[in-house]
């Protein structure tokens, strides 16, 4: 079972090492194995989480939304644009809390798919808010650190989804 280290660990402020081809093949087993985790811990078909939330700095995350289960490896953003837009995030390092972030509704990733192929494309939300959240954890960056206006954009959980529901 993984363990997701949790704010304010030092873990998670640190930076992650580019992962070399010899090191591919543990790479997709841990992959896969932080794929079912956020199977099995997070909000029924979404889920993200970064290699360093489980103490390893190696530049992996993997993302699940109702229509994509991906594992990326060495991403790197190639730019953002479209403008920006605030939303709520949740991160399984800061599991009480949901804060509302700006971010741009757009960008151009480079990474590398398990199989080491580069793919390039380019990312709409939400899927580009979730990339560009991840893309912080591999920089040692907390969407907590985005946050605008404390008192407007910072939220407890249980009263977020208690809004929600009225
Ligand atoms: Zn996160």
């Amino acid at each position: 079972m993984l363990k997701v280290l949790q704010f304010p660990d030092k873990g998670l402020r640190k930076l992650s090492a580019t992962i070399e081809d010899s090191e591919l093949e543990s790479v997709v087993s841990l992959g896969r194995n932080m794929l079912s985790y956020i199977k099995k811990n997070c909000h029924k078909t979404f889920g993200s989480l970064a290699a360093c939330q489980i103490g390893i700095l190696k530049k992996i995350f993997v993302i699940r939304l109702p229509e994509i289960e991906t594992i990326v490896v060495n991403p790197e953003i190639v730019s953002e644009y479209g403008g920006t837009t605030k939303s709520w995030e949740m991160c399984l390092s800061v599991p009480d809390v949901v804060g509302r972030v700006r971010r741009h509704k757009k960008c151009e990733v480079e990474y590398q798919n398990e199989k080491f192929e580069t793919i390039k494309k380019e990312l709409t939300q939400p899927l580009s808010r979730i990339f560009l959240h991840e893309y912080d954890h591999l920089e040692g960056k907390l969407f907590l650190d985005r946050i605008e206006h404390k008192q407007s954009d910072l939220m407890q959980v249980n009263d977020y989804f208690s809004r929600r529901k009225k």
